[in-house]
């Protein structure tokens, strides 16, 4: 019989699980061993691999995180390092591989060619949504609510004192987690890398903004919307410039890991088992070096190749409207 493995790598993200799980059911129906890799790639380099079947997906589909743990392994970037992982998918037996992360596990798995025959799909799982040729990413939604949950309650707080808050969002570098956040909830102000012209501009529109606002209302709460790694010196260094531009007191908040943890909303879970099912279709016909994608609500195939070439960006209508909503200038 064949054999078909499976890991987790990079970012963990909601639905993992329900896509492990998609995957296990369907290749075991269809006549595959199947074993799943721990801690992302490392596990092919430790050889902890692990007999994955249908009994052990029971009652998974909701459980956030990933039953085969996720890790970074730097060491993957050298061809000697990826030769051993390959060496040891030979002595396993293995015949298929399917990857479930970021781009930069699909560059590791692509790279695995180099030493190894075998068959290697991707399915995209991660947070961000920041993987080109694919509309959606399994975890985006789940961290799109767990953000907004959390603005919401900032609102609230925010409103009650009459305070001004900067909430950062993950996302690495792409800003659809930030803009989805800020539109959801109804922030007044939103700082992603696709919108983001330079520090002292950005200021000056929400000394304007609030300034308006106090004449027209008095005292008033105000909410920022700020993705990681863009601002620069981080959320305090905001904080302190917002304090300095307005004379209001600015509060950071830092939703950090939270955004990864929890049960995967509906959304994630449905991406998860129609890309988990799809990978398998594709082992089936011995498709390989290809990601699963949706594109306009159809599953597609991209190149792994061309999934990480990209820097997949917010569409910039969408963020017209958004920023129209908000009252916020959009700079060309
Ligand atoms: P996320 O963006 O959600 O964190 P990711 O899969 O993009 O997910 P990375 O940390 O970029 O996360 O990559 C995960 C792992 O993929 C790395 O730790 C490394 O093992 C492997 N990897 C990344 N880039 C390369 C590369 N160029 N060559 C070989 N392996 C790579």
């Amino acid at each position: 019989t064949k054999h078909l493995a499976v890991l987790t790598s990079g970012g963990d993200a909601p639905g993992m699980n329900a896509c492990i799980r998609a995957v296990v059911l369907n290749a075991e129906r269809a006549g595959y061993d199947v074993s799943g890799y721990l801690r992302g790639f490392n596990g092919l380099l430790d050889n902890e691999r692990i007999t994955l079947n249908a009994e052990r997906m029971h009652n998974l589909i909701q459980q956030g995180g990933t039953i085969l743990h996720s890790a970074r392994c730097e060491q993957f970037r050298q061809s000697a390092v990826r030769k051993q992982a390959a060496d040891n998918l030979n002595a396993a037996g293995i015949d298929t591989l399917i990857v479930i992360g970021g781009d930069g596990s699909f560059h590791g798995a692509h790279a695995l060619k180099e030493h190894w025959p075998g068959q290697i799909i991707g399915i995209p799982g991660t947070i961000d949504n920041d993987v080109d040729g694919t509309d959606a990413t399994i975890g985006y939604y789940t961290a799109i609510e767990t953000a907004v949950s959390s603005i919401d309650k900032v609102r609230d707080t925010a409103d009650a004192f009459d305070r001004v808050f900067v909430v950062e969002v993950m996302g690495r570098h792409a800003g659809f987690l930030g803009m989805s956040a800020a539109l959801a909830s109804a922030a007044d102000f939103v700082l992603v890398p696709e919108l983001f012209e330079d520090a002292s501009a950005s200021l000056q529109q929400i000394k304007q903004q609030i300034i308006q606002r106090q004449q027209s209302r008095g005292p008033v709460s105000y909410v920022i919307v700020l993705a990681e790694n863009l601002w620069p010196n981080g959320v305090n260094a905001l904080c302190k410039q917002v304090a300095d531009t307005t004379g209001l007191e600015a509060k950071p908040v830092t939703l950090g890991h939270v955004q990864r943890g929890g049960s995967p909303v509906s959304q994630d879970r449905i991406l998860a088992v129609k890309s988990g099912t799809f990978a398998v279709d594709l082992a089936c016909k011995n498709i390989s070096d290809v990601m699963v994608g949706i594109q306009n609500d159809r599953l597609v195939t991209v190149p792994l190749e061309e999934t990480w070439q990209n820097q997949k960006t917010l569409g910039q209508d969408a963020c017209k409207t958004a920023l129209h909503l908000m009252n916020q200038r959009y700079i060309d």
